[in-house]
């Protein structure tokens, strides 16, 4: 008894991890072909990175301080000895891989997209998990804030077509390197002041990198953030001008949007423009999105002094709010009587599906009664009925479920049916 429980309880998906089953699947399915066929339009190609990277990738990339890379990591040792880890977030991937390839060199246009799996060992809370998955886009070589509103405007083209309303777009700027310092260090001691109010975490912060006291969950820590000098009031010539321009063109897009001073992101690498889409539909977790402009990561890696800008879309989190309705399946149902009519069945089934028909036959000796029983059950929307009088005469009868109207004839005859509805 106790071994027996112990072996279904390993069998379990490890904390964390969720399955996505059939009758879930399907909206993820339509979210996928809905964010390749939006991103297309805007001239963007999926680029597939690896899963893993080596570690030192990500804390160069993600930043050294950031609480994905000091906290979330999956991070392991393979049998050669190397550091690895299982990646937490998609931009340091492709950066990668456009230094690895010289993509920069090929001329055509750096808009790439991905969606997949990405991992960090964060606290599984509701609709929060350690393996999620995100929908990711990245555009290098673009400076002028034009491309970060096209983004946004995209992202709502994309949230538009999920079903998802009740929007509302924040952006900001963080600033680049000539500016931030000086507002880092009018942080540190506004920080410092109120240090004893602060969680032990944002005590550390307050020191190496106080700007991530804002990313900090904790109530009193968000207060005394509250207080803290906005950043806006640092902004050098080029970062005011480079955010004047964004909020224009936003303007141009007619995005409506919020100016959160607070919004810094919770990664090191962000530079000037910032932004999130939440949700009214959701909790305190409710950015369906987010990104921002990482002009200096390029360099950082040792590649070509390229910009880049880009978003990450929660998969999950859009998808407990999105009105999906994935296509309906239209299944064909074999019917046999027999083992001849199992071949021809078989056969049957094969003539159909060449021509994009979706068939089911179960290889179960059923009656016509329990046949019929089992088709209402599975909801197909026709019966073929394969039996021995049907086989002599070349004749099946096909039945609409639906309806209940039921039409013999020779299998090309029934195709063509099939086909029109
Ligand atoms: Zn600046
Ligand atoms: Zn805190």
């Amino acid at each position: 008894m106790n071994e027996d429980s112990s072996a279904k309880k390993e069998l379990a998906a490890v904390k964390g991890t969720k399955d996505i089953l059939p009758g879930e699947v399907e909206k993820w399915q339509s979210l996928e072909v809905l964010a390749r066929t939006t991103f297309e339009l805007y001239g963007f190609r999926e680029l597939r990175a690896p899963v893993f990277e080596a570690t030192e990738l990500f804390e160069k990339g993600t930043g050294a301080t950031s609480d994905v890379v000091t906290k979330e990591m999956y991070t392991f040792t393979d049998k050669g000895g190397r550091s690895l880890t299982l990646r937490p977030e998609y931009t340091p991937s492709v950066v990668r891989a456009i230094i690895e390839h010289r993509l920069d060199l090929e001329g055509s246009p750096m808009r790439y997209y991905y969606m997949g799996p990405m991992f960090r060992y964060d606290k599984p809370q509701k609709g929060r998990y350690r393996q999620f998955h995100q929908v990711d886009i990245e555009v290098f070589g673009e400076k002028d804030a034009a491309v970060d509103a096209e983004i946004i405007e995209m992202a709502h083209a994309l949230l538009g077509k999920l079903g998802v309303a009740g929007t509302e777009t924040l952006v900001n700027s963080v600033g680049c390197r000539a500016c931030r310092p000086a507002y880092s260090s009018a942080l540190r001691e506004a920080a410092a002041k109120r240090k004893s109010e602060l969680c032990a975490d944002c005590q550390r912060k307050a020191e190496t990198n106080p700007l991530r006291i804002f990313d900090c969950k904790v109530e009193a820590c968000r207060e005394v953030a509250a207080s803290f000098p906005s950043i806006q009031d640092f902004l050098c010539q080029e970062c005011q001008d480079h955010f004047r321009a964004l909020l224009a063109c936003l303007d141009v897009l007619k995005i409506p949007f919020r100016v959160d001073p607070r919004l810094v992101r919770g990664l090191d690498y962000y530079t000037k423009t910032t932004f999130e889409i939440v949700s009214s539909g959701l909790g305190a977790q409710n950015a369906l999105l987010g990104g921002g402009r990482y002009d200096d990561m390029m360099k950082d890696f040792g590649g070509p002094d390229i910009c880049g800008t880009g978003f990450a879309m929660g998969i999950e989190r859009v998808l407990s709010i999105a009105e999906l309705v994935p296509p309906q399946k239209k299944t064909l149902y074999l019917a046999y009587l027999g083992d001849e009519a199992k071949k021809a069945a078989l056969e049957l089934a094969r003539f159909f599906r060449s021509y994009g028909v979706e068939c089911l036959v179960e290889y179960k000796d059923r009656g016509m009664k329990a046949h019929f029983g089992r088709a209402n059950k599975l909801q197909a929307a026709w019966v073929l009925i394969v039996g021995e009088n049907e086989l002599k005469s070349g004749h099946f009868g096909l039945k609409d479920m639906a309806t209940g109207r039921q039409v013999d004839g020779p299998r090309e005859e029934l195709l063509a049916l099939l086909r029109e509805s």
